[in-house]
């Protein structure tokens, strides 16, 4: 039997029986229901707005704020909005609106109960972004270190702030910005001090209120921008914008450094124009390539800095380059050397990250110029002869991602005595992938593992599937597989590539089997060298 979708007539019965009555549709086309809080000491009136969809929780509102209260709460805005569950933190189960809906304002009451008992002062940290700034600065900085640095700006609404104006002028450009020519004088200072709001005075309106408190959280810190600031207003700077790096967040303020206050008295000292000058509160937006990379991986490392080269720009070596990218791959000083001397032709575009515009150009140019447009800023070069003509060293690693035996054993000869060296391909018809990392002599090779004697050790299945050829005559040969076989190859290098840079131990060889019908024979593990190999002899 299907379940019968919960009528809004039922939800409304069973809040009126909670005290709640019907209000109107309001302009958003919520329904709103006006009724109370019951705290144990008393009641707080109340309004929710609830979806006619009965399928998120409900939003409430203390109608009014509890008079007499500091300037804010922890999760009660000033206009009464009371956030009781972190939105995302909890999944509404739309099969039981009603409880669900019970059970929300349970948790309303709990939550204003605790805020009203002055418990949760401490979350006020946590909500310190949605309290400050109205206007954004873009900040992209590599270095987050003190002094200046360079900014324009936008209006008062967008400003960027930048340690490498052509980079940041690349990526303003791919979002259809370019760098503004109004230039602000900037600078950033450090603290270890979270922002943590006034309770009785906020936000901030004035050079010093915002002084005031920053000598709350960081005195040193204070002293610092009251001097710089003082500083440009002795240079005759008109706007400056100062930028707050604490651990978790960037925030910032910008100043007109106006000298003509009205009714200020007769020679004020610049201190005391200073002081009185309004700050206008700046959120930093972080577009730094270092925040990018690191963001949805705290506490790993990133290819930021290194040298990485990667031979092969074909299904494998297209996915790979971009994931290597969104590591960090080619920024901060470090670059990415893509190697491929094929062209881009029609029967590649079925599997391949380059698209119908890449077409008859060569591989690694055209993956070079993909990867500025969706990284702008990144150091990536390409090699379009023969790589066995090229000297891609001294590399931080070398990957190979042509899933051409000869080539792999080649470029192991040529470079794994050297650096770190990792080859990924697809094995056979498609029905697995495979990766082997050498980044120490005793481990073997690519070579090693897929030729006699270790070969039938290392083999993925049982029984090896036959190899089917696809295409006409000898020219047009190749293996058949969809791009989800290369991209789980490219995700398996990837996967490897990460585990190197966290110093994580590891299987060295591993495989990824996708034809599930077949009996597996290999395990992932750490295999020793073959002796006598002659690719990986050092
Ligand atoms: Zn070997």
């Amino acid at each position: 039997m299907k379940f019968q979708k919960v009528a809004i007539s039922d939800l409304t019965v069973a809040l009126h029986e909670r005290g709640f009555s019907y209000l109107r549709r309001d302009g958003r086309g919520r329904l709103r229901y006006a009724g109370e809080l019951r705290l144990k000491q008393r009641n707080y009136p109340c309004e929710l707005a609830i979806l006619p969809s009965l399928d998120d929780f409900p939003r409430v509102w203390l109608t009014p704020v509890p008079p007499g209260r500091p300037e804010i709460q922890p999760h009660l805005s000033a206009g009464g909005y009371l956030c009781y569950l972190a939105v995302g933190s909890v999944i509404f189960d739309s099969f039981k609106p009603i409880e669900q809906t019970m059970a929300c304002l349970d948790r309303a009451e709990q939550v204003l109960e605790d805020i009203l008992a002055g418990k949760m002062i401490e979350d006020l940290a946590e909500e310190f972004h949605i309290t400050w700034g109205s206007s954004w600065c873009m900040v992209d900085v590599d270095e987050r270190r003190p002094g200046a640095l360079e900014a324009y700006t936008f209006g008062l609404a967008i400003s960027v702030a930048t340690d490498d104006k052509a980079r940041t002028r690349e990526k303003l450009e791919a979002i259809g910005m370019g760098l503004p020519k109004t230039e602000l004088s900037a600078f950033l200072v450090n603290t270890k001090a979270e922002p943590m709001p006034l309770q009785d005075s906020w936000p901030p309106r004035t050079v010093q209120a915002f002084l005031k408190w920053q000598n709350t959280l960081d005195p040193k810190c204070s002293k610092k921008i009251e001097q710089r600031l003082l500083e440009m207003f002795r240079a005759k700077v008109t706007r400056s914008l100062v930028i707050v790096d604490s651990p978790k967040l960037q925030y910032g303020i910008e100043v007109e450094l106006k000298r003509d206050l009205p009714g200020i008295g007769q020679k004020p000292s610049p201190r005391e124009i200073l002081y009185r000058l309004p700050v206008h509160r700046i959120s930093v937006c972080r577009m730094d390539d270092k925040h990018l990379a690191e963001r949805n991986l705290p506490g790993s490392k990133t290819l930021a800095g290194l040298k990485i080269g990667l031979v092969g720009c074909g299904t494998i070596g297209g996915y790979l380059a971009e994931m290597l990218a969104k590591a960090g791959a080619g920024t901060i000083g470090g670059t990415l050397t893509l190697a491929d001397m094929g062209s881009l032709e029609p029967g590649n575009l079925g599997r391949h990250r380059l698209g119908f515009d890449a077409l008859t150009k060569n591989k690694a140019k055209a993956m070079c110029d993909e990867l500025k447009r969706v990284a702008p800023g990144i150091d990536v070069v390409p090699v379009g002869g023969d790589v066995k003509n090229a000297d891609l060293g001294p590399l931080d690693l070398l990957i190979d991602a042509t899933g051409e035996q000869g080539l792999t054993d080649w470029l192991t000869w040529r470079y794994a005595d050297k650096m770190p060296f990792l080859a990924a391909w697809v094995e056979g018809t498609g029905a697995a992938v495979r990766a082997i990392m050498k980044a120490k002599p005793e481990h073997a090779c690519a070579r090693c593992v897929s030729q006699p004697p270790l070969k039938d050790q290392y083999r993925v299945f049982d029984v090896p599937p036959e190899v089917i050829m696809k295409g006409y005559g000898c020219e047009g040969l190749y293996v058949p597989f969809p791009a989800s076989t290369s991209v789980q190859a490219a995700a398996l290098a990837m996967e490897m590539v990460q585990a190197w840079l966290d110093g994580t131990e590891s299987p060295s060889f591993r495989t990824r089997v996708l034809d599930l019908n077949r009996e597996v024979h290999f395990k992932d593990c750490t295999p020793q060298r073959f002796e006598e190999c002659p690719a990986c002899a050092t």
